[in-house]
């Protein structure tokens, strides 16, 4: 951590947010997180839903040992689990598993079984928004593989934003790749994905909130099918 960090307020995080997602806006992925590196240091991480490792394999690249930040729902597909671990095994970045306060069983108890059906959104805050901002707690920045071909909801994602829920700068290097971009990258640089990706699915989250995507339907169709939910809230 450096002097100049810990001078920082809020208000001066913020407007170095908004320059800095101006005059990168046309930056490369690398740039970016370069940018990120130097600028936080070890008060910057990655999150990263093991749906692949690409942001995860950038930010290596820029700042080797790099925080990668997990959330573990307890709803995860084993393959998820499996990609965390193989990501902790062979690449140069510190993985840090959060979790939520309750067990499955213990929130099961409290509010009744398959609250994600019943409640999304408080399932999904009590296991994934709360965690993540008492995890994010002692960074400075989070960078995100948000995508703007992902969705609608997403077509806006600066490259570097200010996230006004936790205070924090909110970096998206690959912000404006598409689903082929990501796709050279794992292939030229050999990156983890997870196997569920060439078994249907498209997007990766919990496994009740999750289906496989029909053909012509977006990338994020199969997460929370049928409901009227889009988002978990980590990116709201
Ligand atoms: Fe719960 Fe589904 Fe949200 Fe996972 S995605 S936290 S199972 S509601």
């Amino acid at each position: 951590m450096t002097a100049v960090q810990e001078e920082r307020t809020t208000e001066e995080l913020k407007a170095l947010a908004e320059r800095a997602g101006r005059e990168l806006e046309d930056a490369t992925a690398l740039e970016i997180l370069r940018w990120a590196a130097e600028t936080f240091g070890d008060r910057f991480c990655v999150t990263s839903s093991m749906e692949d490792a690409v942001v995860a394999h950038l930010a290596s690249r820029a700042l080797p040992g790099v925080d990668v930040v997990f959330l573990d729902t307890g709803y995860h597909f084993p393959e998820t689990i499996g990609t965390r671990d193989a990501v902790e095994a062979v690449m140069d970045v510190n993985v840090i598993t959060l979790t939520p306060r309750q067990t499955v069983a213990e929130q099961d108890a409290e509010y009744g079984p398959k609250l994600h059906d019943r409640d999304p959104d408080l399932c999904c805050a009590l296991r994934k928004v709360k965690p993540l901002e008492e995890g994010l707690a002692g960074y400075r920045a989070w960078a995100t593989g948000l995508r703007r071909d992902e969705s609608e909801t997403r077509a806006n994602t600066p490259v570097v934003g200010w996230d006004e829920k936790r205070g924090k700068v909110k970096i998206s290097p690959i912000a404006k790749w598409s689903q082929e971009d990501v796709q050279t990258y794992v292939t030229e640089h050999g990156v983890l994905t997870n196997p569920l990706l060439t078994d249907g699915y498209a997007s990766v989250g919990c496994a009740p909130c999750t289906r496989r995507v029909l053909e012509g339907e977006d990338a994020r169709a199969g997460r929370w099918a049928g409901r009227s939910k889009t988002e978990c809230g980590l990116h709201g």
